[in-house]
């Protein structure tokens, strides 16, 4: 299990790139927000994933239902990221499907 940390935006993400570290921005749109993330594997690519506050997105692109913690966070569906790594991201914690 990889730690889901929270950083507090982008740079600060970008300049720790520890695998599983995540920030939040938010869209224009209230309760809709990009999750930003290091991919927990470790081979330091980020990703990005919309997700919505209590709720899973509409439209056309892939979205999760994010529960709202920034300190225990959990996202449905699980995520797969790039074919290579591929787990749920579980009350905080980055967990192999
Ligand atoms: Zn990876």
């Amino acid at each position: 299990m990889i730690h889901a940390l929270q950083y507090p935006d982008r740079v600060t993400l970008e300049k720790a790139m520890s695998p599983g570290g995540f920030c939040l921005e938010p869209r224009r749109v209230a309760g809709l927000y990009e999750l930003v993330y290091v991919c927990p594997c470790g081979c330091g690519v980020i990703g990005r994933l919309l997700v919505g506050d209590g709720h899973k997105p509409g439209g056309d692109r892939p979205s999760w239902n994010w529960n709202g913690s920034r300190e225990e966070p959990t996202l449905q569906p699980s995520v797969n990221h790039v074919d290579h790594w591929h787990g749920y991201l579980r009350s905080g914690y980055w967990v192999l499907a």
